[in-house]
């Protein structure tokens, strides 16, 4: 977890760990009669109050593609609760529904996966919204006509106990492109899409009880709210730009802190400079590689992103001298990262001949300032080492910068 593009994976590992123990809780409490009993009972209202504040939490958190695959769940739990996929069902409406929603809900997941957040009343919003409506109605325009069995095109379900192979495929592909999201941007909602994927596969593979159906679509619905609370939690505590923990989670490491600990600021020397000679953007990118230079520190410290150009790192039970090595180890690795720009007078249009790298681009290397400071008889609460630690930050910075004073 010391690499902070792990870090930023953190919301969505949860997700991922929860999303596959949600379902392994299904399968599990599928097992037992006598717990399948009670869940009988239980469940219908369990999902619509799963699904509710689902919908009610998407709609706080601005997650439209939250509530567009929640309310979709919804409307085939209902679809296949309504049209139990009993004997006398299998030639008629039951046999439509279900051969119908066995396309239509992966095919929508996957659809809603790559939903990007601009509101219900874009483009996009109004598209998809669009778009469960239509099949609301397709399914029950074909409903209404179930004379003639399922429609020929779709798959013939003759026997619950398999998936016809147009559906197989469809969910493969449908998982295939949800999971493409995912190791795109590795949101821990994208994590829960991935599994409500395959929860719905379990709800409607056939073969199950009426009872796995609803229990399993129930879990694909419970996976998304909860992946929702995941991205929330990460995007109070992440700093989005480094990928370190950021304030919050600073303060709250602060408070879990024993009576023997060291704490460190660290300060990028001269960031002010650099953003005016090279442009903010450049800024970034060297905020990034200093953060992670940072989450690599050795000796069991936890770098937070202070603010601006400052982190914190907490060294749990060490003494400042303990610290010192790791510290100065941290100021070299800093002071060794070479930053490459183009040079501002890079030509416009591509020249003829190729001009060696070594003309247009230029290295620069960036240095960082650090004070270190642990509880003694005088400072004795974490904000008061803090203020030492900055203390000792500006002794460095003051006695000439690139280095580490206590
Ligand atoms: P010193 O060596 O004394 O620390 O000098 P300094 O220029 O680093 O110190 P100062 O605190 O005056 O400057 C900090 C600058 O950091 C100011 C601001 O422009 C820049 N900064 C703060 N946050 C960000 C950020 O998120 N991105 C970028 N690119 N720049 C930032
Ligand atoms: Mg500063
Ligand atoms: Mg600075």
């Amino acid at each position: 977890m010391r690499d902070p593009a792990l870090l930023a994976f953190k919301g969505s590992l949860s997700a991922l760990v929860t999303g596959g123990l949600l379902l392994l809780a299904a399968a599990g409490l599928l097992e037992s009669p006598a717990v399948q009993l009670r869940l009988a009972s239980l469940l219908p209202g369990l999902t619509w109050v799963i699904i509710g504040a689902g919908v009610l939490l998407a709609w706080r958190f601005d997650r439209i593609r939250v509530i567009f695959a929640l309310v979709v769940i919804a409307l085939t739990a209902w679809g296949v609760a309504f049209f139990p996929a009993g004997a006398a069902e299998r030639a008629g409406r039951g046999a439509i529904v279900w051969s119908t929603l066995v396309f239509l809900l992966p095919l929508d997941l996957a659809v809603f996966a790559w939903f990007t957040e601009r509101g219900l009343l874009s483009r996009a919003g109004r598209l998809n919204a669009t778009l469960i409506a239509t099949e609301l109605v397709a399914v029950l325009l074909l409903c209404a006509d179930a004379s003639g069995g399922p429609p020929r095109l779709l798959l013939r379900i003759e026997d619950y106990a398999h998936l016809a192979l147009p559906a197989l495929a469809v969910f493969a592909a449908a998982f295939v492109v949800t999971a493409a999201r995912f190791a795109l941007r590795r949101g821990a909602v994208d994590a829960g899409f991935v599994w409500a994927q395959v929860g719905a596969f379990l709800a409607l593979r056939g073969g199950g009880s009426p009872l796995s159906t609803a229990l399993y679509l129930a879990a694909a619905g419970l996976i998304l709210v909860v992946s929702l609370i995941e991205e929330s939690y990460a995007l109070a505590y992440v700093d989005e730009l480094t990928g370190l923990p950021g304030r919050r989670a600073l303060n709250a490491a602060l408070l879990k802190l024993g009576s023997r600990y060291t704490l460190a600021m660290v300060d990028i020397d001269h960031f002010k400079r650099l953003n005016d000679t090279h442009g903010h953007l450049v800024g970034d990118q060297v905020l990034r590689k200093v953060a992670a230079a940072l989450a690599r520190v050795t000796g069991g410290g936890h770098a937070f992103r202070y603010g601006g150009e400052e982190f914190a790192v907490i060294f749990p039970g060490c003494s400042v001298d303990e610290t010192l090595p790791h510290l100065e180890g941290l100021r070299q690795s800093i002071e060794d990262s070479a930053f490459v720009v183009r040079a501002v007078d890079r030509p416009r249009r591509k020249p003829k001949k190729a001009i060696p790298a070594r003309r247009t681009r230029k290295t620069f290397h960036i240095t960082a300032s650090v004070g270190a400071a642990a509880p003694n008889g005088r400072v004795a609460t974490p904000n008061q080492v803090l203020e030492a630690a900055d203390s000792a930050l500006y002794r460095a910075k003051r006695a000439g910068r690139n280095r580490v004073a206590s």
